[in-house]
């Protein structure tokens, strides 16, 4: 893993401001931080996902602890998928929203149905969370609910060309849209890909956002959310 990362760097740190490695357990949360230690390029967001709810509780203790290294910038991904138990994961996504809740950080969420378990969390918990959907696809009508929360929505290349996703961006305010590779080593990473989702934004919204996007994607790595 190292080694494949050393190779990324050299291939795409000139062109890029910054990575961010999110995590999908405690073993990977550890294994991105030691990542970080390549490059100040990287970011990360240590976490527990879904796809591990049976295998994994969250420590919060442990992960808090993870939380003080000044390269890791938030929970995640953690999420709800409709693919898995669902009770487990309203217990596992609860306590690392509660861990966010505590020391203000921001949360990186995989969402694959249970629109309507995560609109109840964002109901019982207000204002106080700071979200990021990301590989976000929804409609006009879940924007139109989801644009009321203290939520950011985060395109991946998987959007590009949904009329679906255009009518839900059309009106989303400009401040809570970010972009992504969502790159999981499966395929080559192609950094054009960002290029494409900003000219789409730009298109659905009518002029040029490509600025914007980059700054609102900037404060995430930033850690500034
Ligand atoms: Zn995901």
């Amino acid at each position: 893993m190292q080694q494949d990362a050393k190779a990324f760097l050299a291939k795409h740190a000139q062109s890029v401001d910054g990575f961010i490695s999110a995590s999908i357990s405690y073993q990977d949360s550890l294994a991105n931080i030691k990542l970080a230690n390549l490059s100040s390029k990287i970011k990360v967001f240590v976490g527990v996902h879904p796809f591990n709810v049976l295998q994994e509780n969250f420590d919060a203790a442990a992960f808090s602890s993870l939380l003080k290294n000044k390269q890791v910038i938030g929970i995640g991904e953690c999420g709800l998928d409709k693919r898995y138990a669902r009770k487990a994961q309203l217990t596992l996504l609860k306590a690392q929203l509660e861990l966010a809740i505590a020391l203000n950080k921001c949360v990186c969420i995989h969402l694959y149905g249970m629109h309507q378990d995560l609109i109840s969390l964002l109901k019982y918990y207000n204002s106080s969370l700071k979200l990021i959907i990301h590989d976000f696809i929804g409609s006009l009508e879940l924007m139109q609910i989801y644009s009321k929360y203290n939520l950011k929505f985060s395109l991946s290349p998987r959007g590009l060309k949904s009329k679906k996703l255009a009518q839900a961006i059309s009106i989303c305010p400009i401040d809570k849209l970010l972009i992504e590779s969502d790159n999981d080593g499966r395929y080559d990473y192609d950094s054009s890909y960002l290029y494409q989702l900003s000219n789409f934004i730009s298109q659905v919204k009518g002029y040029d956002c490509s600025k914007i996007i980059h700054d609102n994607t900037q404060q995430i790595i930033l850690g500034e959310w």
